[in-house]
């Protein structure tokens, strides 16, 4: 059974189960008090009548004279006083009957009290009959009974009809009721049935499918959450396309790179197993086949780096000072700058950071090496750090215009073969670029032909400081 189903049941039924009763017992108490009106109504009327007749029979009875006269006198004064609803009893005898009611079995009579007036309410077939009497006595004639008899059945056949009538509305209300209840419940319950859809439309891989928000009710709270998690699904299923896409075209240039190291290096050493060649060329083979080996070497090195990058857990993060790290940079690239009769000039502006020190102190060499091989003996290198951005400058060759968006690529390279020559693998660059992500940076390149190249890694996260 579906959850607004049972809902709306267990609501209708609810209502149903406590508007009956209540209705119950509001029939119940208005036709106990209708009856009961009706009776001390009766009651009173009673009292003054038998008071009066008690009145007229002390003042005016005809003693002395013969029962025919006294009976007269007694029909009279019923008539008088009472009326047509009266019986009188004198001694517990008959004298006086107005009503259409016989009396059958006077024995069956209820004793009348003295003191109050007592009734009984008798059913025949569908008709109730009140048969109310007070007794009372008259010093030398005895005791008398003054009966009123009276048909009630219309009291009892108003309440039924109330009772009927509500009931029918009752009926017709809850009716309505019931539909209403149902109908609000479905409404209420569509966005979970929306979130249901929704969740099976994600699970078949429909990322961008959500739930409208309606209301912010507990329900609607709820198709937040489950919108917020659909994002938060959604981004990741992307970023794991993204990664897997990068890595497969990482693979295939990796495989095309180590075509051409594999190809020289077995043809050389096929050329030195069975051909025969001068000592000279023996040499150069060896040459070839050691230089393009070194290069297979840092190619693998490399790349362990960046698969390494891709695994967010290989990076640590501590709060660093940047002059600390221009330090340990220019201790590894002394000499490797003075050899190419270089200057390497830094400037720091900048306090502490949080960062991974070797991957940051790896994206500066990488730098600085591309701008060793671009500049000229007797050039200056510059490395500043400022607001919130480290610059390496060069004043070598630059790089053409149109391939300044490339060179983040892996395996990209403005000249292939003279990059190779100078050491290059091409994946320097897309290196660096991984690092400043990681540290919610991202690289910003400058060049000019001939004027020479500034690339920034500018930090735009949390992690990037102004504090220059
Ligand atoms: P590589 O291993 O070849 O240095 P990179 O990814 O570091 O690979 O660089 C890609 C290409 O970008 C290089 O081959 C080079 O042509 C060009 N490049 C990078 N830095 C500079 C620079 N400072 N000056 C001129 N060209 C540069």
């Amino acid at each position: 059974m579906k959850m607004w189903k049972k809902l709306s049941a267990l609501a209708v039924g609810a209502m149903l189960f406590a508007t009956g009763i209540f209705g119950g017992i509001v029939v119940y108490q208005t036709a106990n008090y209708n009856i009961s009106q009706t009776i001390s109504n009766y009651q009173r009327q009673v009292t003054s009548t038998t008071y009066a007749i008690g009145q007229e029979i002390r003042n005016n009875a005809p003693y002395g004279f013969g029962d025919e006269t006294n009976r007269s006198f007694l029909q009279y004064t019923l008539r008088k006083y009472g009326g047509a609803d009266y019986m009188l009893f004198q001694n517990g005898e008959l004298t006086g009957n107005l009503t259409n009611y016989d009396v059958a079995d006077q024995e069956a009579m209820p004793e009348w009290g003295m003191k109050q007036v007592s009734y009984v309410i008798q059913k025949s077939s569908d008709h109730y009959i009140l048969i109310m009497g007070k007794q009372f006595a008259s010093a030398g004639s005895g005791s008398y009974d003054l009966v009123l008899v009276k048909d009630i059945s219309q009291i009892y056949n108003d309440i039924r009809r109330q009772a009927y009538m509500l009931l029918a509305l009752y009926v017709a209300v809850a009716a309505v009721t019931v539909n209403i209840i149902f109908w609000v419940t479905k409404w209420m319950m569509r966005p979970l049935n929306e979130l249901q859809w929704t969740a099976a439309a994600l699970s078949g891989g429909d990322f961008r499918r959500r739930v409208h928000v309606r209301f912010r009710d507990e329900v609607g709270k709820v198709a937040e959450a489950f919108n917020k998690m659909a994002e938060q699904i959604e981004r990741q299923v992307e970023e794991l396309e993204e990664v897997s896409e990068r890595r497969k075209q990482l693979l295939g240039s990796l495989a095309h790179e180590l075509k051409t190291p594999m190809t020289s290096i077995i043809g050389y050493s096929d050329t030195l197993l069975h051909v025969k060649i001068s000592k000279e060329q023996e040499k150069k083979a060896l040459e070839y086949i050691n230089s393009e080996c070194k290069r297979l070497g840092r190619l693998s090195g490399k790349m362990m780096n960046l698969i390494g990058l891709y695994n967010d857990e290989s990076v640590h993060f501590v709060e660093y000072q940047v002059q600390e790290l221009f330090n340990r940079v220019e201790i590894l690239e002394r000499y490797h700058v003075a050899e190419k009769g270089m200057q390497l000039v830094t400037s720091c502006a900048m306090g502490a950071m949080p960062m991974d020190v070797d991957l940051m102190e790896s994206l500066l060499v990488n730098l600085i090496d591309n701008a060793i091989k671009a500049s000229k003996p007797g050039d200056t290198i510059d490395v500043v750090a400022v607001n919130n951005r480290i610059t390496v400058r060069d004043w070598g060759k630059g790089i053409p215009p149109e391939e300044i968006p490339k060179i983040t690529e892996a395996f990209y390279m403005v000249d292939k073969s003279r990059s190779r020559k100078a050491g290059g693998v091409g994946l320097g660059l897309a290196l660096c670029k991984q690092i400043a992500a990681l540290h919610h940076g991202h690289l910003e390149i400058e060049s000019w032909l001939d004027d020479g190249t500034s690339i920034s890694v500018v930090f735009d996260g949390p992690e990037g400081r102004m504090d220059g």
